[in-house]
């Protein structure tokens, strides 16, 4: 890779006007980029999802900078004052809790209202706690796709995980810890017996990384609490398989049976093999 190809003290250079989202460590205060600390350090102020939290980053690296709070429960009117700032000339950097702007965060909604009214957004990559778990998986990384939050709302978050269930890709989803039982539970009961890798609290001394259904997932945190920030990536459904349009429901679990499965088994391959929860299964050839 060129990475000379501009010259970089003029790509540096903070610019008027100028809405930077700048990603910041999602745990240890290490990952950081150079780029990042000196957009920091030199643009007019800063944008912050948790005032509290971001003046320890700040401190590390010896950056002192007004500070402006902008999160969910003020987006619109805090936007509005910092896109009237940015177009009256200042530069503004946009840091979220953790991570990078915009990825499950109000930050999204900033980019929105500066691309409305002809402000520029320049991205600085960073961690994103996503790609990061992504990584560590072990489930395919060619193709995914991020969920992020499920939605709150019952009716929303089922279709969400209807449509889920024929989602071929490794899928990452973002969840807090006081709610994983019962997710785990719901998208059991939408995807069926899938793996999934349980990534938590990355970057930090707890940090691991550990593979599982979730039977055994839903077993486990039954009987321990769930502690941390978690990113579940989940194993994408089988691939529509040709010969399974061709079998009944019923005749699926009988070709595993021919082959010595228990029943209980042969319905838990095919119900893998048609992507579909062993539960619908088998009231499908029970009916
Ligand atoms: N913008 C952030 C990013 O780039 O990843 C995500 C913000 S979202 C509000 C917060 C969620 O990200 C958490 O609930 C958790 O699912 C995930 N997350 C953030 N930091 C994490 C970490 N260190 N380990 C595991 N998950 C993390």
């Amino acid at each position: 890779m060129n990475t000379e190809i501009y010259n970089e003290e003029e790509k540096n250079k903070i610019e008027k006007s100028t809405l930077y989202l700048v990603a910041t460590p999602i745990g240890n205060l290490a990952d950081i980029t150079y780029r990042a600390v000196k957009i920091l350090s030199e643009v007019d102020f800063i944008a912050a999802e948790d005032t509290r939290n971001t003046p320890k980053l700040l401190m590390k690296y010896g950056i002192k900078k007004p500070l402006y709070s902008y999160f969910e429960h003020n987006k619109r009117e805090h936007g509005e004052y910092i896109v009237s700032r940015l177009e009256a000339g200042e530069s503004c950097a946009l840091v979220t809790d953790a991570g990078t702007p915009a990825i499950s965060d109000p930050g999204e909604d900033l980019v929105v209202l500066c691309q409305k009214r002809g402000i520029k957004v320049v991205s600085v990559p960073g961690a994103c706690a996503a790609i990061t778990a992504l990584t560590l998986s072990g489930l395919p990384t060619r193709r995914f796709c991020f969920e992020g939050f499920l939605p709150p709302s019952k009716a929303e978050r089922r279709e969400r995980l209807k449509a889920l269930a024929n989602e071929s890709r490794t899928t990452i989803v973002y969840e807090a810890p006081h709610h994983l039982l019962s997710t785990l539970k719901e998208l059991y009961g939408a995807l069926g017996d899938r793996r999934v890798a349980f990534c938590r609290e990355l970057t930090k001394i707890n940090e691991e990384a550990v593979i599982m259904s979730l039977s055994d997932a839903i077993e486990y945190y039954n009987g321990a609490k769930p502690r941390g920030e978690f990113v579940l990536v989940i194993e994408g459904a089988p691939e529509a398989n040709d010969e399974v349009p061709k079998m009944t429901a019923a005749e699926h679990v009988e070709m595993y049976m021919s082959q010595g499965m228990t029943k209980m088994d042969a319905i838990k391959a095919a119900a893998k093999d048609r992507g579909v929860p062993k539960s619908e299964l088998y009231a499908e050839i029970n009916k």
